[in-house]
C-alpha cells in the first residue's frame, strides 16, 4: 500500500496519516472504553446505530475488526473544541470529518474494494435515527464509533509514533479497515 492516500487525506484537511495491522490489535481496554460509552459523555449512547448498544457486543466488533488484513489511522488536529461546552461546533466538526473520512475511504476503494470505517460517533446522516426501531437506513454511508468498537485510538496511535494534541488542540482520529485481495 502506498503512502499516496496519506498525502490525500492531508490534501483534504487531516493532519497525520499511518498504515496499521488489525490482527495486531489487543483489544485489553474493551471493557474501560464500552464503560466510558455508558457513561454517555458525548450524549449518543442508545440513540444511533453507530453506538453502543446498537454496533453490538464487544466479543462481536472485536472479530469484525480482527478480520480485515489491513488499516489505515487518520488523525486531524484541531484548536481545543469541547464537545460539553461547545455541542453544535462539536456536531458541526463530528459531520465534517465524517465527510473527510469517506472521501478517503472512497478514493481508497478505487484500489481495494470494500472499506469499513470508523470515526466520531454524532452520526449526521439522517434527521433522525431509526435505532431501535427499525434497521439503519444508510448501512453502508454511516460511520460507527472508535470507541464503540473497543478500539484504544490513543494507545494505536501512540504506535504510530506521531504527536498527540497538546492542551491548547483537540485529536480526532479515523479507521478504514479493508482486505488484501
Ligand atoms: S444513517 Fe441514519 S439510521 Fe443509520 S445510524 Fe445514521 S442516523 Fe441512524
Amino acid at each position: 500500500m502506498n503512502a499516496s492516500y496519506i498525502d490525500f487525506a492531508k490534501e483534504i484537511g487531516f493532519t497525520e496519516g499511518a498504515f496499521f495491522d488489525p490482527k495486531a490489535l489487543s483489544f485489553e481496554d474493551s471493557a474501560i472504553l464500552r464503560d466510558g460509552c455508558k457513561a454517555n459523555d458525548c450524549g449518543f449512547y442508545g440513540r444511533y446505530w453507530t453506538c453502543p448498544p446498537g454496533v453490538g457486543s464487544e466479543k462481536k466488533v472485536s472479530a469484525k475488526i480482527r478480520s480485515f488484513d489491513r488499516g489505515l489511522i487518520l488523525q486531524m488536529l484541531t484548536e481545543a473544541v469541547s464537545c460539553d461546552l461547545q455541542p453544535e461546533l462539536f456536531a458541526d466538526l463530528s459531520h465534517t470529518f465524517n465527510d473527510m473520512t469517506t472521501m478517503v475511504k472512497e478514493e481508497l476503494e478505487k484500489e481495494v474494494g470494500n472499506v469499513f470505517t470508523l470515526g466520531m460517533s454524532n452520526c449526521g446522516i439522517c434527521e433522525t435515527c431509526t435505532y431501535p426501531k427499525s434497521p439503519c437506513r444508510f448501512p453502508d454511508r454511516m460511520i460507527p464509533c472508535i470507541s464503540g468498537h473497543c478500539v484504544n485510538v490513543y494507545r494505536l496511535w501512540d504506535s504510530t509514533g506521531f504527536r498527540r494534541a497538546t492542551l491548547s488542540e483537540s485529536d480526532f482520529y479515523s479507521i478504514l479497515l479493508w482486505n488484501e485481495s
